[in-house]
């Protein structure tokens, strides 16, 4: 997903909507809660949060050997596995697959991967029908709107806002919006016939399983289980990240994944997936007749091996994005990316480059918030200092900002000129301060002044109070004690 605007048009957008801005707050404020409070029942839970890093280094450093493993492991119980460099790999296979059997309508459930590549639009492109199961996703979809959150998809919106889209989209009466029942159980009323009427299921996989084969997909609702077993093909996409090397393995992951997403020991539905239905002698009643997975990488291998790295660790639990004071107060969209929040802004430009992205590092105030909440701690942090660093490297940003650094740098290693500068700034910003604070800054620096603020430089720069101290002192302080 890309913006026509600017980021920093978007986060002001973001931030001049009060709704907006309330139904963020009330919602990340209840998840930061529920995460306290189900990891306070664990009897240990730093060393289960060492342990499930230790796994997803373990699967990350051997992911050559644990993919190859996971593909022989789908084909050996009857799926078929297909390796998709890119985006256009992958939804050019579902494509063709969908018309090679005659598939006209899909349904699917929630998947970030998919929201990645955009599938949904080029399946519409295709002239097939999508539908989205996942009840946030649905409303998503009836809005033409984009996630704002990558589990919570709907955070942005209030149960009138859904209400005011079930009447608008689907004809929804006013007993159907009644409370938030009346509208789940109208929601399954119109989605059930798309179930029993659709060709073929997508998903997208929390874990594949290397040593079984195995897909796992966590849902809160029973859509995921529909979407996977009434077609009659069901089409996993996943991440090459996402895999994990033995079941005991997803024991761990599973534990820390819905304590830090939703405050919930175990997500609802979790679903462990091992090849299609299976016929003759042990003949099983469900399941699909077809199981496709598509392995996505779309830029995942390059990070492998930089210093970016360790965001493939990532669950996609969300606690990041509720733990983050800038998500909070600007939301999803203002990132302008599928995954937003700090996981997003380390993320988008990995595998995106920084040429569009490069505006995202910076959407934090590095409280190191997110490390601390993260269920593998992951160090986003420092990742985002590499991003800043290599988009300044790399020439990306404003002119203005690239040429100040160049003065700044250029003056700070020349004492004689620093010292200069430093006087003559104190001197013209006391003469345009009021009360010690200036009200509007020249240029591009007028941006901070818009909003608030900028507190004059003292009269007397550090060195020349440092200077006068020890004079008025005598003391021999060296600087060392600095
Ligand atoms: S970076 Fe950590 S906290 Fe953020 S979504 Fe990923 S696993 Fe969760």
């Amino acid at each position: 997903m890309t913006s026509p605007l600017p980021f920093h048009r978007r986060v002001e957008q973001a931030l001049g909507n009060q709704q907006l801005r309330g139904a963020i707050g009330r919602a990340t404020a209840r998840k930061v809660e529920g995460r306290l409070a189900a990891l306070a029942g664990l009897a240990d839970a730093d060393r289960l949060r060492d342990e499930g890093r230790r796994i997803r280094a373990n699967a990350l450093g051997r992911l050559d050997e644990q993919l190859t493993r996971f593909v022989e492991q789908v084909e050996r119980h009857g799926g078929t596995a297909v390796w998709a460099p890119d985006a256009d790999h992958a939804v050019r296979y579902l494509v063709d697959l969908a018309r090679a059997r005659g598939v006209k309508s899909i349904v699917k459930s929630k998947s970030m991967v998919t929201e990645e590549i955009e599938l949904n639009r080029a399946i519409e492109a295709a002239g097939l029908r999508v539908v989205e199961t996942d009840l946030g996703e649905y409303v998503i979809q009836l809005d033409h709107d984009h996630p704002s959150h990558i589990v919570a998809p709907i955070i942005h919106k209030t149960r009138q806002d859904i209400a005011a889209t079930f009447k608008r989209e689907v004809g929804a009466t006013d007993a159907d919006v009644a409370d938030i029942p009346s509208m789940t159980a109208f929601a399954r009323r119109k989605l059930r016939q798309d179930f029993l009427t659709a060709g073929m299921g997508v998903s997208g996989v929390n874990f594949g399983i290397a040593e079984t084969g195995t897909l796992c997909i966590c849902t809160n609702e029973g859509n995921g289980r529909l979407t996977t077993t009434v077609p009659r093909i069901h089409v996993a996409f996943m991440g090459i990240e996402r895999i994990l090397p033995t079941l005991a393995d997803l024991g761990i992951m599973l534990q820390l994944l819905a304590r830090s997403s939703t405050g919930q020991k175990l997500t609802a539905y979790t679903n462990l997936l091992t090849g299609p239905r299976r016929p003759g002698l042990d003949a099983e009643s469900d399941g699909p007749d077809e199981l496709h997975v598509v392995l996505v990488d779309n830029g995942r291998s390059h990070v492998l091996g930089s210093e970016l790295a360790e965001i493939l660790y990532c669950i996609r639990c969300g606690a990041c994005l509720n733990a983050c004071p800038v998500y909070r107060q600007i939301g999803g969209h203002a990132y302008g990316s599928v995954y937003p929040g700090p996981v997003g802004a380390v993320f988008t430009p990995a595998i995106g480059g920084l040429a569009d992205w490069s505006d995202l590092p910076h959407a934090s105030s590095l409280c190191g918030a997110c490390r601390e909440v993260c269920p593998v701690r992951i160090d986003i942090p420092r990742m985002l200092l590499a991003l800043r660093a290599r988009a300044a490297t790399e020439g990306h940003g404003p002119w203005w900002a690239r040429v100040g650094l160049r003065a700044y740098r250029f003056t700070a290693v020349r004492p004689t000129l620093f010292r200069l500068a430093g006087r003559l700034t104190a001197r013209a910003t006391s003469l345009v301060a009021r009360d010690g604070r200036i009200s509007k800054l020249p240029g591009p620096l007028a941006g901070w002044t818009r909003y608030r603020e900028f507190p004059a430089m003292a009269p007397r720069t550090f060195q020349e109070q440092w200077k006068g101290r020890r004079q008025e002192s005598g003391s021999g302080i060296s600087s060392a004690g600095l």
